[in-house]
């Protein structure tokens, strides 16, 4: 699907047109691309005075091979020492430099005074960032903080970071990691994500990460050895899910309904994967998978992408386009969800992840059945989350407005504010949710459960 408004943005007489009726510009997302280091560009790395998280956030940085700089700053500079991360000195003042990321450590703000160390550390560089850079604040998850006002400070970090997101535009994505007080081990899968260009259209999210068991992954080929099931894979966003998983390393059975056999075994071909024709609704489609997953060394990745949109406002609607889209989009991954737990259908380390909507978030016209069926599937990951077991785990992605089919379908005017109003004033690519899915599915994210991550771009809506 083009974008026709961000073609003609590029052009010469549209960067003119653009620029004198104060329209919305945007930038060419960076994106990922095999073989790239996690990040391309320097690091301006910060933390708030007794910060726990500094040597944590170190270790990554110096896996990653960042090109790292920090302001004077004994406790950080000691902590990166302790993990062999060489560090460059960084003159405040210093305005030729460009970074592209900050990372702050603020872990360690306990009240509210103390978060003007957010404010001096990001004033004097917000304009120090490049094109497609992050803002990542890396804090304790307010529930396990040591006191109220502890608490307090740390949920106070969220306004920081989602108005960060809206200000720096360029296509610069901020993002808020809470970190459980003993899972500085865990954060390893998500600094990744986030500081790479896989994460270009997520910004404004809060992740949280918990403690479990941390397993040792190859970061070129994290899913190698795993078979994953995609459903709604024969075009579209579950497409470019299957593309990632097998990018990955990941053996992927493309599941659609028998319409869509031909679209289905293209896919299935380009990425060496195999085909299951199956409705998702059909009682016996837990069965099935198991089944078509045993003879690939049993299932260690379900993704519950298929879904439908059947349009109209309630008072419009016939009662068999709301059973359709809940019974599709919602009850079947819960019927699929049950077969495989109660069945030893989901090997050690599984992963569940759910594609639910920014409409499930916010509500949208004509959409009550969809909405419904959006809100339940984060009820269902929020709900399934604490019962898991084995290193299983369950997170969703919530799309905004993403170029597909789907989207090409929405009359001209609701598609172009949709495409514009959020913080990238651009559409999504299915690969970024794609890639966000990666990032669930990876065996290193075992610290990763409950979450919804908004694939967005910051949207206005439900923000
Ligand atoms: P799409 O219509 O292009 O693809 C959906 C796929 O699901 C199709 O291949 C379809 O055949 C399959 N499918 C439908 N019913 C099925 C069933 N009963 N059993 C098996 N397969 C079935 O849609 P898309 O835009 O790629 O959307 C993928 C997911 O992302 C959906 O869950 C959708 O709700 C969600 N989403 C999309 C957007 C967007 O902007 N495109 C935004 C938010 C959420």
């Amino acid at each position: 699907m083009t974008d026709q408004y961000q073609t003609f943005a590029k052009s010469p007489i549209g960067k003119f047109v653009i620029k004198n009726l104060g329209l919305p510009s945007p930038i060419e997302l960076d994106r990922f691309q095999v073989g790239q280091p996690v990040i391309q560009g320097a690091v301006l790395f910060g933390a708030a005075p007794n910060s726990r998280l500094t040597a944590s956030i170190s270790q990554v940085l110096s896996n990653i091979h960042a090109d790292v700089y920090a302001g004077n700053n004994t406790a950080l500079q000691q902590a990166a020492a302790s993990v062999g991360l060489n560090v460059r000195a960084f003159n405040q003042g210093d305005t030729a430099s460009k970074f592209k990321a900050l990372v702050f450590d603020a872990s360690g703000i306990e009240n509210a005074e103390q978060l003007k160390a957010l404010y001096d550390f990001f004033h004097p560089v917000a304009r120090q960032i490049q094109t497609s850079g992050r803002v990542i604040v890396v804090g304790t998850s307010p529930e396990t903080a040591s006191s109220v006002a502890a608490a307090i400070a740390q949920r106070a970090l969220e306004g920081f970071v989602k108005s960060v997101g809206k200000e720096f535009k360029k296509g610069i994505a901020a993002e808020l990691v809470y970190v459980d007080q003993d899972a500085q081990d865990n954060i390893e899968s998500t600094l990744r994500f986030l500081l790479s260009p896989r994460s270009a259209y997520v910004s404004g999210q809060v992740i949280r990460v918990s403690n479990a068991t941390t397993i040792e992954v190859d970061w070129a080929q994290p899913l190698a050895g795993k078979t994953a099931v995609v459903t709604g894979a024969s075009r579209g966003i579950g497409e470019a899910i299957a593309h990632v998983l097998a990018r990955d390393g990941a053996h992927v059975i493309c599941l659609d309904v028998p319409q869509q056999q031909a679209d289905l075994e293209r896919v299935a071909n380009e990425i060496d994967g195999s085909v299951l024709t199956l409705d998702i609704t059909a009682n016996d489609a837990g069965e099935k998978i198991k089944a078509a997953a045993a003879t690939q060394g049993g299932l260690d990745i379900i993704v519950h992408n298929a879904g439908v949109t059947r349009d109209k406002t309630l008072a419009n609607m016939k009662p068999e386009l709301w059973d359709l889209v809940i019974n599709i989009n919602l009850a079947a991954n819960e019927r699929v969800n049950d077969y495989l737990l109660n069945n030893a259908g989901l090997n050690e380390n599984g992963r569940i992840i759910c594609v639910s909507s920014i409409s499930g978030i916010a509500g949208n016209l004509g959409q009550t059945n969809y909405a419904v069926s959006k809100a339940g599937v984060i009820g269902l990951v929020k709900f399934t989350a604490p019962t898991l077991k084995n290193g299983i785990t369950i997170n969703a992605v919530a799309p905004g407005f993403i170029e597909t089919q789907m989207t090409a379908a929405i009359p001209f005017a609701i598609r172009e504010a949709g495409r514009r109003m959020n913080s990238m004033s651009q559409g999504g690519l299915p690969v970024d949710v794609a890639e966000t899915i990666a990032y669930f599915a990876s065996t290193a994210s075992t610290g990763l459960n409950g979450n919804v991550v908004r694939v967005c771009g910051q949207s206005l809506l439900g923000a």
